[in-house]
């Protein structure tokens, strides 16, 4: 079992190099250089300028909603977002462990507690069966909202995340969180171009947010998306991210505490570049993970696939190992041998200042920490 050769000879085969095959790399095959010398040559490289416009025009196209927000980044849109649908200091909020960090960090931005409840096995996201259990033992439904029979606390907003693309099984937590009274954001920031049951990721909650990083599908080099088909949320969510500025030809007058998480035109220009790539780009890694699934099925080693009735982006492939030490197995070989793989992150409640929070038991969150490993998908040129 421990002989990986093949894979890495697979890969390396796949990406046409015997040298370091990265995990995910940006690629830039389109207008990007254009776009960007533009923003130069007219001097709007900073917070107002038509690649912005341009830019949120485009989302809203891309995943079927009324309104899109461009921000500095996708943390700073989850923060945001949570402010929209009214979470406070002291409240609650539900997300999982198995996450990038930047997710519960925005919880904590609002002064607000993560709950940190299991995921289903085939997503890796947020399972609706788990919400369920702990709002059938915790929850207190009241006029205005759900609270924590254990805290006190209200349980202000739910926050599933599309693990590496793959999407949750939005359904059935939206039916569990609207019984509640509890208003679902997407972290959407893996999962561009990715669809459930037809409707594209993001566009499903209350809202829905996209990053931009250097590392995701499409790239502004730092940036993110707030998306909603609340008209009134998100013309909130733009003025909140813009200093909350009265509109005035030259006056200044802000009624009340906005932020500068404004996207410049500079990264915007770049990210619309991205943006005119993107059927070019889950194609191309649709491709691969078809290769990938028929060559580790051949060996006997699990490739995760998508959910029925759902289109994921394949934005970072995995495969699923036997157990832990195998995992370790496959993981130092092939770093040793010049292909970047990395395991999923390390559940939440592991990290220091996290340790204290609530969760659940995380029997399928447990097994897959010890089991997911990532492998090189970028686009193939
Ligand atoms: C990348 C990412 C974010 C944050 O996006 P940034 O643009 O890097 O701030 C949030 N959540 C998840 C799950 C991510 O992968």
């Amino acid at each position: 079992m421990s002989n990986y050769k093949e894979s890495i000879d697979f890969i390396k085969s796949k990406f046409y190099s015997k040298d370091f095959i990265p995990l995910h790399a940006p690629h830039f095959g389109g207008n990007e250089k254009k776009y960007l010398l533009e923003t130069i040559d007219t001097t709007f490289v900073s917070s107002v300028g038509a690649f912005v416009d341009t830019f949120e025009d485009k989302m809203c196209k891309i995943t079927n909603t009324q309104k899109a927000v461009a921000v500095v980044n996708g943390t700073a849109g989850i923060q945001v977002a949570l402010k929209l649908v009214g979470v406070q200091a002291n409240d609650e909020v539900i997300t999982q462990a198995l996450t990038f960090v930047a997710t519960v960090n925005a919880i904590i931005y609002n002064s607000a507690n993560p709950i940190f409840l299991d995921v289903d096995l085939d997503t890796m996201g947020l399972s609706p069966k788990a919400v369920e259990d702990f709002l059938n033992e915790y929850g207190d439904l009241r006029e205005d909202a759900c609270y924590n029979k254990k805290t006190g606390q209200k349980i202000a907003a739910c926050v599933p995340m599309h693990t590496f693309g793959f999407p949750v099984h939005l359904d059935e937590l939206i039916e569990v969180c609207a019984k509640w009274k509890i208003p679902v954001i997407e972290d959407a920031a893996e999962s561009l171009g990715s669809y459930y049951k037809g409707k594209p990721t993001g566009s499903i909650g209350n809202l829905g947010v996209f990053s931009f990083n250097g590392n995701k599908i499409v790239t502004s080099g730092g940036g993110g998306a707030i998306v909603t088909n609340n008209l009134e949320l998100g013309i909130k969510g733009k003025y909140l991210t813009t200093t909350a500025k009265k509109p005035h030809p030259y006056e200044f007058f802000h009624d009340e505490i906005g932020y500068n998480f404004r996207m410049p035109n500079l990264n915007a220009a770049l990210a619309c570049a991205q943006l005119e790539q993107l059927d070019k780009f889950l194609e191309n890694k649709r491709e691969l993970a078809g290769f990938y699934k028929t060559f580790f099925d051949s060996k006997g080693i699990n490739f995760r696939t998508e959910a029925p009735n759902t289109k994921a982006n394949y934005w970072l492939m995995c495969v699923e190992l036997e157990n832990k030490t195998e995992r370790d197995i496959f993981l130092k070989y092939t770093n040793e041998n010049n292909v970047m793989t990395r395991p999923i992150w390390q559940l939440m409640f592991r990290l220091p200042m996290y340790e204290n929070c609530q969760k659940d038991a995380q029997k399928n969150a447990l097994f897959l920490e010890e089991r997911i490993v990532n492998i090189p998908s970028s686009f193939r040129i």
